[in-house]
């Protein structure tokens, strides 16, 4: 179990560590310096390199896509240079 940071202990509220402030929410809601990070430091970096991991996995499939785009429009383009280079032969 995570401990709470001084702020919540103090006031006996329920800390919730929030990955993206980087601040428990109720630090975060107060906005208030939150002293849960250095305690959960490990859990941050094990969360960004999820977060990385996900991105690197969106980016990949938007680059396929872009490609797959690309392939079309290459395509196209050759069809209509067949289509231009059967004009001119006849
Ligand atoms: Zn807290
Ligand atoms: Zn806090």
């Amino acid at each position: 179990m995570p401990t709470p940071c001084s702020n919540c202990s103090r006031r006996g509220d329920n800390c919730l560590m929030n990955l993206s402030s980087g601040r428990c929410s109720a630090c975060a809601g107060r906005n208030v310096k939150c002293d849960l990070v250095l305690d959960s430091l490990e859990d941050q970096r094990s969360e960004l390199r999820a977060r990385e991991l996900r991105l690197r996995r969106e980016l990949a499939k938007v680059d396929s896509k872009e490609k797959e785009m690309f392939n079309q429009e290459m395509a196209s383009i050759r069809e209509v240079q067949a289509l231009e280079e059967e004009e001119a032969c006849s």
